[in-house]
């Protein structure tokens, strides 16, 4: 069995942010030189996520003002975890849209359904953070 991993590195200039990451995905799998197995990417912070989803800018900005509806960022004095921080609401906001994902490789390619893109959603920004990408397989 073959494996590859990497580690993906980006700094949101805003405090949240979706970054589409299929590109950078399909990279590392070709790199991989696996045509058969599976790659697992996951969110390597508790403020950040990775899921699967429609690449559709409305989309996006509806999965925003959601996320702000269910956790909003202000008052941040309405969390006990500000305690010292003001990212509640970031750690909440990942755990709803997930920590990471996993999509199986067929024949060299990510073996999607219609539509489906990874993303990289970002609720607290402005500072380096990680994805890790790990295949196995043949
Ligand atoms: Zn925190």
């Amino acid at each position: 069995m073959k494996s590859f991993r990497k580690e993906l590195w980006f700094n949101a200039p805003t405090r949240r942010a979706f970054i589409n990451i299929t590109h950078q995905v399909e990279e590392c799998l070709r790199d991989s030189g696996i045509k058969e197995g599976f790659v697992l990417v996951n969110a390597m912070h508790i403020t950040a996520s990775v899921f699967i989803n429609d690449n559709e800018s409305g989309l996006h900005h509806d999965f925003d003002v959601w996320l702000e509806r269910l956790a909003p960022h202000e008052p941040v004095s309405q969390y006990h975890h500000n305690n010292g921080e003001d990212n509640a609401d970031a750690h909440l906001k990942r755990q709803v849209m997930g920590r990471e994902v996993v999509v199986a490789v067929t024949n060299g390619r990510l073996d999607f359904g219609p539509w489906e893109q990874i993303f990289y959603g970002e609720f607290d920004g402005r500072r380096k953070k990680r994805v890790l990408v790990k295949i196995i397989g043949e």
